[in-house]
């Protein structure tokens, strides 16, 4: 092979969190053993079928066979300013302000190349969702990272941040609700948001797939309701969660316009766009019957309910979230993160994310998705509270 072939950049690239536990998974199935599996947030419960007629039809007219536009359909780039006009009641160009990505994760990778300049400084949730940091090192910058702690609601404390990282940042990266904690942001948040952007000009990139999946009567906020977030920022969001389409790929960036236009920019060089017959798809999921989302939320919220019941039997302590699809819970004393999921998986073969995964913030954490189908929730749980009382019989007997 040649020498030295592999770019430092690729080199450096940390394992994507969910490869190692997918490889571990493959083991253990391949030894028979069956696995419960409360890992990656990804929707258990099919497209609904208005969407994927939508996709039928569009997939036999022969212009979609054809080579997308990279900035996506003009219907569905109004469809997309509709439902955030409808939802939020936030006002978009669609022109301008609205582009669809191939799934956010693409977009939110890409967007560093167009503002972090080698030595620039982004400001990256910790615990947050990998993405963020890994897009930032590829493009040459560096991750500030902000400590999401409990004791400030996950939130990130904004004016502790140092003057050093502060001169060099140019991006500020927010996701709520939050990936992995499910913690939630308000409007207040948001707009102190806005004057410290303002303030030190830094643009921010709020990242915000789970605005749809929430409990117990919630209804989040788009970081754009904040008066003057469009002069500062934009908005990432999603059909994965919302529409249970991760397998179909398709999400958007809205907001400022010359954000907008540079990340447009840097994917017409890269990429071709999202297949046509796909953003048909999503133009019928933003206006087609809603239904399902409050029909999911409800498979959630009872889930939710069901995981954080049998933990605080066997005393581990976890708040129940008001958005995402996850249940962020602390680890019983004396394990690691990755000690307490690799002692699930081993003994009970229950899948957990350990909370370092996620940043060194997350450590004492394990996070557990609610997209695990009924039947596996309830054998899961079950050798959760086996597991327990393994353990404490083990302990006894000391
Ligand atoms: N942002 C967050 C916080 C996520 O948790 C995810 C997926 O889990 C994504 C973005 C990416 O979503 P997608 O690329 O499917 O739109």
């Amino acid at each position: 092979m040649i020498k030295d072939l592999v770019a430092k950049r690729v080199k450096n690239l940390p394992p994507y969190l969910f490869v190692g536990i997918s490889k571990k998974i493959a083991e253990k199935k391949a030894k028979g053993e069956e696995v419960m599996s409360f890992g990656i947030g990804d929707p258990d419960i099919p497209t609904p079928p208005n969407i994927i007629d939508g996709l039928f039809k569009a997939a036999l007219d022969p212009a979609n066979h054809r080579y997308p536009e990279s900035e996506g359909l003009p219907e569905l780039r109004r469809a997309i300013a509709d439902w955030y006009k409808r939802r939020f009641g936030v006002q978009l160009d669609a022109e301008t302000e609205v582009l669809p990505l191939i799934g956010s994760k693409e977009g939110i990778g890409h967007i560093a190349f167009c503002f972090i300049d080698p030595g620039d400084v982004a400001l990256v949730p910790d615990p947050g969702y990998p993405v963020y940091a890994i897009g930032t090192s590829l493009a040459g910058g560096h991750p500030h990272y902000l400590p999401l702690l409990e004791a400030n609601d996950y939130l990130p404390d904004l004016a502790s941040i140092p003057e050093t990282a502060l001169k060099k940042a140019k991006l500020l990266w927010l996701n709520y609700p939050n990936n992995p904690t499910g913690a939630v942001a308000d409007l207040a948040f948001f707009n102190k948001v806005v004057a410290f952007a303002r303030q030190h000009e830094i643009a921010v990139c709020h990242d915000g797939p789970y605005s749809e999946v929430a409990f117990d009567g919630y209804q989040p906020v788009s970081f754009l309701q904040a008066e003057g977030a469009k002069e500062v920022g934009v908005e990432f969001h999603s059909f994965s969660k919302t529409y249970n389409m991760t397998g179909w790929r398709i999400g958007m960036v809205v907001g400022n316009p010359v954000m907008v236009d540079a990340l447009k920019r840097i994917k017409t060089n890269l990429d071709s766009g999202i297949p046509q017959a796909i953003q048909r798809m999503a133009i019928e999921a933003l206006t087609g019957p809603q239904d399902c989302i409050r029909e999911h939320n409800e498979i959630y919220q009872r889930r939710r309910d069901m995981i954080i019941g049998t933990l605080s039997k066997i005393g581990i302590e976890a708040k129940p979230s008001k958005g995402s699809l996850y249940v962020w819970a602390k680890v019983p004393p004396g394990y690691t993160s990755i000690g307490f999921a690799d002692e699930l998986l081993d003994k009970v073969g229950v899948v957990v994310t350990p909370g370092i995964g996620y940043g060194e913030h997350g450590e004492g954490y394990v996070r557990l998705s609610l997209t695990i189908p009924d039947a596996d929730l309830m054998k899961g749980l079950h050798r959760l509270a086996e597991w327990r009382v393994v353990t404490s019989v083990a302990e006894a007997a000391k």
